[in-house]
């Protein structure tokens, strides 16, 4: 393999523009000539790439969102484009590419895979939902920005006397809401993975009240109700005026932790060393701190799992 090239898809996460720098140059540093694709598998199908070199990647590490941009492309799922795509990378002599992205990039990926052309994907989501992987890059500094936000709520609740609902982001997956959670001290977390009664979280903040405490926390994750529900719900079953706050898209910003850069630094530079190993059509990720790779058959379509003992210390600690 000679020519290869990296693309982010989907939404982005902070520390895509750590792994686009690591694929560069790991690549460059293998003696390859490496590409960048601006905006995903759009940029793809339209030719929107460039040849980079090493300066094409300096002065991104620290930063948030992608320098290669992102998207999401409906004309991509059918066949006419995937051959639009493949034409383009046919042109440019480029036999492998990188995609960094969530679960439906790894489809896009697969399919250019069945075309012929060798693809690593590279977990990019701060939802932390792909199996296969302990961590997704951006997953750190999303929860960094969750608890900084709960820690300066916190600090208003407890002024104010007032019950907090802060609804995060995470798709269909809780890990968000439940690290950001545990981390925060939150009394309820409401994760779409665990079944959770209304009545139990109006309960605890009644205990709470009764024992002299002036202020709670409930996390909501987005994929199991939402942080306004929560607060109607609560208002219908007792006399308290919740607040409501909804992170949204600022929980997908911001300069990259040091454990994302780290993360993206490695997962990059080990789909290059794969693609050159000519293992293709895989997806990397991190389990127990060692580097692994699973075909993407393997991932896709697998449901997403909790750390259920995690929720449990969670509600142990709050009570
Ligand atoms: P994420 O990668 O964050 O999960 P999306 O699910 O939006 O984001 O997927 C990103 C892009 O990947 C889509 O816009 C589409 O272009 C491509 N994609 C998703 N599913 C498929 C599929 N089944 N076949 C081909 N391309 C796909």
């Amino acid at each position: 393999m000679k020519k290869i090239a990296v693309l982010t898809s989907g939404g982005d996460s902070p520390g895509m523009n750590a792994a686009v720098r690591a694929v560069v140059r790991k690549g460059l540093y293998l003696g390859l000539e490496v590409f960048g694709v601006y905006r995903g598998y759009t940029g793809l199908m339209e030719g929107e790439i460039k040849k980079f070199d090493l300066g094409s990647v300096g002065d991104i590490i620290h930063r948030g969102g992608t320098m290669l941009h992102s998207s999401r492309s409906e004309e991509f799922k059918t066949e006419e484009g995937q051959r639009k795509a493949i034409d383009q990378l046919m042109s440019h002599g480029i036999e492998g590419v990188v995609v960094i992205g969530g679960d439906g990039s790894y489809r896009g990926a697969q399919k250019l895979a069945e075309y012929g052309i060798a693809t690593v994907g590279i977990p990019g989501t701060i939802d932390n939902d792909i199996p296969g992987t302990d961590y997704t890059i951006g997953f750190d500094t999303a929860l960094n920005t969750i608890v900084d936000a709960i820690d300066k709520i916190r600090d208003t609740a407890m002024s104010h006397e007032k019950t907090s609902v802060i609804e995060v982001m995470g798709r269909d997956a809780g890990d968000l809401a439940l690290w950001s959670g545990l981390a925060g001290g939150a009394e309820s977390i409401m994760i779409p993975e665990v079944s959770i009664d209304i009545g139990g979280i109006v309960d605890k903040i009644q205990k709470g009240i009764e024992r002299g405490k002036k202020h709670s926390i409930i996390i909501v994750a987005e994929g199991s109700t939402s942080g306004v529900e929560v607060v109607k719900q609560i208002k219908n079953r007792m006399n308290l005026e919740p607040r409501v706050t909804i992170l949204g898209h600022l929980q997908r910003g911001g300069k990259p932790t040091g454990f994302d850069r780290v993360l993206a630094s490695r997962l990059g530079a080990y789909a290059v060393d794969l693609l050159t190993d000519n293992q293709v059509g895989v997806a990397v990720g991190i389990e127990q701190n060692k580097l692994v790779h699973y075909p993407f058959d393997k991932i896709l379509g697998k449901p997403h799992q909790i750390n259920t003992n995690m929720f449990e210390l969670a509600s142990q600690l709050s009570i």
